[in-house]
């Protein structure tokens, strides 16, 4: 029998590099690699690469060391955001054999693995988009929309390892979407790093110009039972006209990721994000007025004239986000105002990151002058109140009934899985006959609230 090469993936970061490494996975199997047990016994070994924090960055170096200690033989492919930084490059050396920057992969020619150290790109930062991925779920998909940001956000590396933003036709992503639909899949997670500033132009639809929300409808409209999830938004292209479609199309998570990173006008403003804390909190008003409560005085249901069609249903939205403590010169009376904002927000979920500079950044030139004991105090006061405002959230579940997607089973034997709020929920089955409903939307009875998750008891299954 012929001997097939084997490869192996590890993934660092965020749902874009999962997705990522699921279209790399897809590329070597189309060109012969099969999927080896461990990086210990492949041939080929890739590595999806993080450098939004110096946390993950020094992950890469200690990976790099143990592969090549373990596997020497085995080729180490670097990819994803550390691959075109000339540093990074210079410290690994001849420890990796090929740099390849994620959107050069249409390039990459398997046959002759060669120490290709800059492979021309000759493709758009999407194109490799187009590549059919080996999805990692059999129910729930990442639908990558675009690549890059323009944003430039003062401390942000990604502009600069990801290029500026660049869409995926709105034919190709649907195309992409229907046959997830048909063959079954329930939740399609839409991402880019900001889904919201997504634009194209389109020959084919009647539509000429096709925004995120205009995305959205076109998705919402292939028939069949399945949620539509998106991350991220960036609350600067957050339209009426977007939160408007979010109200009105069924099918899409009442769940919006919002990072606001700080909550005083003078850091947002070093930090060059193009909003005010008062613009922040008066979106998440906007957002909470139209679609949690449906609200009959909703500038939002006025202005389109949406019908307030379901008064009497628990419509509950979830708003979280992302913040940084410690940025540059952040004082505590600074930092004081991130504290108000999470008080007044009250957030179902934060992930809270401590600034770490990263080289080529607008922010790196400035002084890193807050201690890290600092950072993690201002951590733990926002879990704290992330903590009492999860909760408080939470409550208003009990009683009700949700519909859940599940996800796995535990070793103890309880069901899980999560609300279209994205709340995670343990289930409790009470009728021995249910046997397996990973995949499958359930209605659950809430019967416990906890700060990051809820409690139910199974009632019946619905799609
Ligand atoms: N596009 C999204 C937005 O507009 O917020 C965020 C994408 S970024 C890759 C993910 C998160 O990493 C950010 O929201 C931020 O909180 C965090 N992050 C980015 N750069 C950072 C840095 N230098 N130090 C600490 N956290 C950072
Ligand atoms: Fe980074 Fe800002 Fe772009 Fe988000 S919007 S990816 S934080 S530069």
């Amino acid at each position: 029998m012929k001997y097939k090469k084997t490869y192996y993936i590890i993934t660092i970061g965020c749902q874009m590099n999962k997705s990522d490494s699921e279209r790399v996975a897809a590329y070597l199997e189309k060109h012969g690699y099969s999927l080896a047990k461990s990086e210990t016994k492949a041939d080929l070994i890739v590595l999806t690469t993080c450098g939004v924090r110096q946390a993950a960055e020094d992950r890469v170096y200690g990976l790099v060391g143990k592969i090549k200690k373990k596997n020497p033989k085995g080729k180490l492919i670097l990819t994803g955001c550390l691959s075109e930084r000339e540093d990074v490059r210079q410290r690994l050396g001849d420890k990796v054999d090929l740099w390849l920057p994620i959107s050069q992969i249409l390039n990459f020619k398997f046959q002759i693995l060669k120490k290709a150290r800059n492979p021309k790109p000759e493709t758009r930062n999407c194109d490799y988009l187009g590549i059919k991925p080996k999805y990692s779920s059999k129910f729930s998909a990442f639908v990558p929309i675009g690549n890059g940001c323009n944003n430039f956000c003062a401390y942000c590396v990604v502009p600069y390892a990801r290029g500026r933003e660049v869409y995926r036709s709105a034919e190709e992503i649907l195309a992409e979407v229907r046959d997830l639909v048909a063959r079954g899949y329930k939740e399609i997670v839409l991402i880019a790093q900001n889904v919201n500033s997504y634009k194209v132009k389109s020959q084919k639809s009647k539509v000429k110009r096709i925004n995120f929300s205009r995305l959205l409808r076109m998705i919402s409209g292939i028939s069949g039972d399945f949620w539509i999830r998106f991350a991220t938004s960036h609350p600067k292209d957050m339209s009426d006209e977007l939160i408007k479609t979010i109200a009105e199309c069924d099918k899409v998570c009442k769940h919006i990721h919002l990072p606001v990173q700080a909550g005083d006008d003078e850091v947002l403003k070093k930090m060059n994000r193009g909003y005010t804390r008062e613009d922040y909190i008066k979106l998440v008003k906007k957002i909470r007025n139209s679609l949690e409560i449906l609200n009959p005085k909703s500038e939002i249901l006025n202005k389109f004239k949406i019908q307030n069609s379901k008064p009497e249903r628990f419509n509950p939205v979830s708003i979280t986000t992302d913040v940084i403590v410690g940025f540059p010169g952040e004082t505590k009376k600074q930092f004081a105002n991130t504290v108000k904002l999470f008080k007044e927000v009250k957030f179902d979920m934060a992930y809270i990151a401590r600034y770490s500079g990263r080289p080529g950044t607008a922010a790196y030139k400035l002084k890193d002058d807050v201690s890290l004991a600092e950072k993690k105090r201002r951590e733990e006061e926002l879990i704290k109140i992330l903590r009492r405002t999860a909760l408080e959230n939470n409550k208003k579940y009990l009683g009700k009934t949700v519909e859940v997607l599940v996800v796995g089973k535990s070793r103890k034997g309880e069901w899980y899985g999560y609300t279209e709020t994205n709340k995670n929920t343990g289930i409790k089955i009470y009728d021995l006959r249910i046997k397996n409903i990973i995949g499958k939307f359930v209605k659950v009875k809430i019967i416990k609230a906890r700060d990051f998750g809820l409690e139910g008891v199974y009632t019946k299954e619905t799609k």
